[in-house]
């Protein structure tokens, strides 16, 4: 039996039995880290969070071989409420923010059904205490927020359901590098207070910059992984994912997990 938080073994999955969308997946989250899943569009990566979240079925998606453990048991079978009361929570791509609900009821829908009223109540606080401008703006509707605080939002709703490990589906899509930037430091604030991530996205510096491990996804595989500091430096990633003369947003960092003896960079509150 493992210790690792969540171990995934030849996963394969297909859409309506023929699309091959993941073709034998392994992939490990310890306990306590930041693993980062990059890949280019249709690699696999949303599909790989479908299975990890249960919502395969929703997608006419299937596991056709190999399985999922979480905490040690196998979840491979396993429906999206059954995830949540164990602490596996997706926040997803898009943010999918009820917008005519205020800051508010959005927060206490993340809540529903995983904890007593004071629970929700403390989880509340925490998120208000990560993310001023939510609390700001708690009894507006939440469609009047910006692309970033949506974001925010969605992220507060999911660290609303108590996450032992939160699945982040590309936070940073569509926002501007500055508010990337902020992004990556939520994450770390995230994991600093002893939740563990699966960080989904295509933007690759952020991504890298505070991971601790990574995965890349192409075409339904695993093509490369290994500590993020690392695999920042292969000749691959650079190319085709920190390559073309990008500009790095101002806290990109890949070394910053890599050297402990290096300050970790504390969360500027988002306030903007
Ligand atoms: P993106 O970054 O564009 O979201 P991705 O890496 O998340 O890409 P997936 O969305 O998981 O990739 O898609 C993997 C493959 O599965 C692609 O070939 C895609 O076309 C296919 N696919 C995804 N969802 C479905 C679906 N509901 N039905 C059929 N095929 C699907």
């Amino acid at each position: 039996m493992t210790s690792s938080l969540l171990e995934v073994r030849g996963l394969a999955v297909t859409y309506g039995g023929v699309v091959e969308a993941l073709r034998g997946i392994d992939l490990t989250v310890e306990r306590g880290s930041v693993v980062a899943l990059l890949g280019s569009n249709g690699a696999g990566k949303t599909t790989l969070l479908r299975a990890l979240s249960g919502t395969l079925r929703l997608h006419r998606g299937k596991v056709e071989s190999g399985s999922i453990h979480y905490q040690g048991t196998d979840i491979t079978k396993r429906d999206t409420a059954a995830g949540v009361a164990s602490g596996l929570v997706q926040v997803p791509e898009g943010r999918r923010i009820f917008t005519r609900l205020t800051v508010e009821e959005n927060l206490r829908a993340g809540g529903l059904g995983a904890r007593d009223k004071s629970g929700r109540e403390q989880a509340q606080a925490r998120v208000f205490e990560m993310f001023p401008v939510l609390a700001q703006r708690r009894g507006q509707r939440a469609g009047l927020l910006s692309g970033g605080e949506q974001q925010m939002l969605a992220i507060g709703r999911g660290l609303m359901a108590g996450p032992e490990l939160l699945l982040l589906d590309e936070p940073s899509l569509g926002l501007a590098p500055r508010i990337i930037g902020q992004i990556g430091e939520v994450v770390r604030e995230i994991n600093n207070q002893g939740v563990s991530v699966l960080l989904v996205e295509q933007n690759a510096t952020m991504a890298l910059g505070v991971a601790d491990t990574a995965f890349v996804l192409d075409v339904g595989k695993v093509s490369l992984s290994g500590p993020a500091a690392e695999l920042a430096q292969t000749d691959a990633v650079q190319r085709l994912y920190l390559g073309h003369g990008a500009e790095a947003p101002a806290h990109a960092d890949p070394l910053a997990k890599a050297d402990p003896a290096r300050p970790r960079k504390t969360l500027s509150r988002w306030t903007a």
